[in-house]
């Protein structure tokens, strides 16, 4: 997927400050924020979305939903709560058609 912003950060290609990497995933900081914490949980597998997940996709949907989970808590929003936003297709808002989770937090979020 040589234009997918994420697989180029992923393979090291477009540069970006990467918090968290194990074999199936990376951790980033957004690059346009919305919440003093707002982190990007992105598989390293190029999945367009929710919509294309496989059945042998369940296992890494799991990894980043526990990894954003430990995130928030290694980033002290653990207690005060957090937003985790899987935006998909056009209505949703999707942008960057990579499967992400959005671990969003550190204030008070609205709706
Ligand atoms: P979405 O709208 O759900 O597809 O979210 C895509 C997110 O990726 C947006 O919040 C963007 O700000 C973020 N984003 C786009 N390019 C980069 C990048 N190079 N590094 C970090 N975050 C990015
Ligand atoms: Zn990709």
């Amino acid at each position: 997927m040589d234009d997918c912003v994420f697989c180029n950060i992923i393979n090291k290609i477009i540069q970006s400050q990467i918090l968290f990497e194990s074999p199936d995933l990376i951790v980033i900081n957004d690059i346009m924020p919305k919440a003093p914490v707002h982190l990007l949980v992105i598989p390293k597998k190029h999945i367009p979305g929710i919509a294309h997940l496989e059945a042998a996709d369940e296992v890494i949907v799991g990894e980043i939903v526990f990894k954003a989970k430990e995130m928030a808590q290694k980033h002290g929003i653990g207690e005060s709560g957090y937003k985790l936003v899987f935006n998909v297709g056009p209505d949703g808002g999707q942008t960057v058609p990579h499967l992400h989770l959005h671990l969003l937090g550190g204030k008070k979020l609205g709706e």
